[in-house]
């Protein structure tokens, strides 16, 4: 079991398999790094599927993980998903797992069959806007309808769970709150409504942040809402739709912080252990370049002895935007 310093049990992974990306979200790889921000992983260390695989094996099998979360950049850009992928069957059987995958959607339509059938329990996939030029603005791609028919396709092959996710930015997207939950009120399907956060060189301003209890206010206007509870580590506070099978939640890390319940470690797709979303670029275990150097149970020990490197919760927006934090799609979200 991996406990830290304050007693928090960790059994949740974020798995990141790869920091490349064909979008350039505004808010997570803005133009790409190539404004001055240096995309530091390259082919070269990103973790092979065999890498990959030991890691997966010695958190699952000996620290007691629970859930994994396979993400990026953009996971579906991986060919070779299906080495990675390959024991999830197994494990499942095992130990009880659930497996998730975070993507942008441009890739689904083709590969969702393939992600259900290989055992993917749950799905995010991003989608910040309806509007064809305000979805370009944010993404830097016209792929909106690649997106919605992503959605509609892991719809059909019958995920445990679809999310979608939905970054607020005041004065980019936050009149369109009522048109996503309009759009999608027939499916079932969870729309999360996600603060945007200050990481990375992601040009964070606090113009453009906009506080959940606003956006909430408003949905209450047009929809009858009810909230319902939710386990100890979520991160969102949820709502069901009346007479629907959407429901809604708020992921509030700016305005109303998740950290004691917090169970969530990441990898980045090098194998660098973070211990925080916020942790600065420096503070990582690199799991990936000493694979080769130790047995399992010597990692497994590594991994143990970094934990109590984890604060009690992360510092202000205002503060996090000043830090040297992980540029997002480099980290995993
Ligand atoms: N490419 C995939 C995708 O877009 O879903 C997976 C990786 S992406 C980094 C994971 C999630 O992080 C996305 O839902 C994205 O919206 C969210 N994200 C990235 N940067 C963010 C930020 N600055 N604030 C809030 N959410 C962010
Ligand atoms: Fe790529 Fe996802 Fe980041 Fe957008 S949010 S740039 S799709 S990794």
């Amino acid at each position: 079991m991996l406990k830290d310093s304050f007693g928090r049990v960790h059994d949740y992974l974020r798995f990141s398999i790869t920091s490349k990306c064909n979008f350039n979200c505004t808010y997570c790889n803005p133009s790409g790094f190539k404004n001055g921000v240096e995309h530091i992983v390259t082919n070269e260390n990103i973790m092979s599927p065999i890498e990959i695989n030991r890691l997966l094996k010695i958190f699952i099998e000996q620290a007691g993980i629970k859930k994994i979360r396979f993400t990026g950049g953009e996971p579906l850009l991986r060919s070779d998903l299906d080495e990675i992928f390959q024991n999830i069957p197994t494990w499942k059987k095992n130990y009880d797992m659930i497996f998730a995958l975070s993507t942008n959607g441009s890739l689904l339509k083709s590969k969702a069959k393939f992600l259900k059938d290989s055992g993917i329990d749950y799905l995010n996939i991003s989608i910040d806007s309806l509007k064809k030029d305000s979805f370009q603005k944010i993404t830097g791609r016209n792929s909106l309808e690649k997106v919605i028919s992503g959605i509609e396709e892991s719809i059909i092959q019958g995920f445990k769970l679809v999310k979608l996710n939905f970054v607020l930015m005041y004065g980019i997207n936050e009149d369109e709150v009522i048109s996503i939950i309009e759009r999608f009120r027939d499916y079932p399907v969870h729309i999360r409504f996600i603060e945007y956060m200050p990481i990375g060189k992601n040009n964070w301003n606090k113009d453009y942040f906009y506080e959940y209890k606003k956006i909430l206010d408003l949905i209450h206007e047009k929809f009858n809402i009810q909230k319902y509870e939710t386990e100890k580590s979520s991160t969102s506070k949820k709502f069901q739709l009346e007479n629907s099978f959407l429901s809604i939640s708020f992921i509030t890390p700016m305005s109303e912080h998740f950290c004691d319940n917090c169970n969530r470690l990441r990898i980045t797709s090098s194998g660098n252990l973070r211990l925080c979303l916020f942790s600065e670029k420096e503070n990582g275990l690199e799991l990936g370049k000493i694979l080769n150097d130790f047995s399992d149970e010597e990692i497994l020990e590594k991994i143990k002895n970094f934990l109590p490197n984890k604060w009690l919760k992360h510092p202000p927006m205002e503060e996090l935007a000043k830090m040297n934090t992980m540029q997002m799609v480099e980290l995993g979200g």
